[in-house]
């Protein structure tokens, strides 16, 4: 990398992604998903898809807009509420720039193939939701695609050979795909969203049982004991897997 490219990215981060969205670029969109996804896949291409024309609604619908808030800086200024936790949702974090660590993403256990994306002191965001047809274009971009994603993922009994062509049946289907309008896989509203506070900034604690740093809101008092963590309390926590939030007991 020069150093003009490196004092670049210093100054600007998500510079490339920033100049992709705005000349519409969804190849290397898609292509710059693929480096946190690992993997190119019709759902993190519908992610990709959904984040893109999100935004654009969303910057009509406010034109007042900063462009250069049409992705999130990680300022909690540009929110995104994805309702799955699959490769959709890579796509959106992505594209948007709205992620777990920054929070601006918001995260709500639906498993619904949908995502909104809404402004802090804006009454309307705009909702984007994957058409109930989008199989048949996944079918039509690429016919053995299920199949191989029933052997190799669902089943977990494909060869290693069935993965790659799974990885590249993968590819074919997400490059294809995003030469499709819009409108086609996916249907857009304007709605009025509902947003949580912004991100409590939380001092950290050291619990006295472990000795480990958690957030002060991460912590329980047990009798004389003051500020222990979830672990340490034997009460159990919540987590984000596969299936969405569960409660593991510990
Ligand atoms: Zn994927
Ligand atoms: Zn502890």
């Amino acid at each position: 990398m020069t150093p003009e490219k490196m004092n670049q990215l210093m100054q600007t981060p998500r510079i490339d992604f920033i100049h992709a969205i705005q000349n519409k670029d969804i190849a290397q969109c898609l292509v710059k998903t693929a480096e946190i996804h690992g993997h190119y896949c019709p759902g993190s291409a519908f992610g990709v898809m959904a984040s893109l024309w999100g935004l654009e609604l969303l910057q009509t619908e406010h034109p007042n807009m900063d462009p250069e808030k049409t992705a999130s800086s990680g300022m909690e200024d540009l929110m995104a509420v994805v309702e799955t936790n699959a490769c959709f949702a890579d796509g959106i974090q992505a594209v948007s720039g709205c992620t777990l660590g920054n929070n601006a993403l918001v995260y709500r256990d639906l498993g619904r193939f949908a995502v909104t994306f809404a402004l802090r002191g804006q009454k309307t965001g705009v909702r984007v939701r994957i058409r109930g047809d989008f199989r048949s274009h996944v079918e039509h971009a690429l016919p053995e695609f299920f199949g191989l994603m029933e052997k190799v993922i669902k089943n977990r009994k494909g060869t290693p050979e069935d993965e790659a062509e799974f990885r590249e049946k993968g590819r074919e289907a997400a490059f294809a795909l995003i030469k499709r309008p819009f409108e086609t896989l996916l249907t857009a509203e304007k709605i009025v969203p509902s947003l949580p506070p912004y991100a409590p900034i939380s001092p950290s604690h050291v619990c006295p049982d472990c000795g480990e740093t958690v957030m002060a809101t991460k912590v329980v008092d047990q009798g004389e004991k003051k500020g222990v963590c979830f672990i340490c309390a034997g009460k159990g926590f919540h987590e984000l897997e596969g299936r969405g939030i569960i409660k593991n007991k510990g």
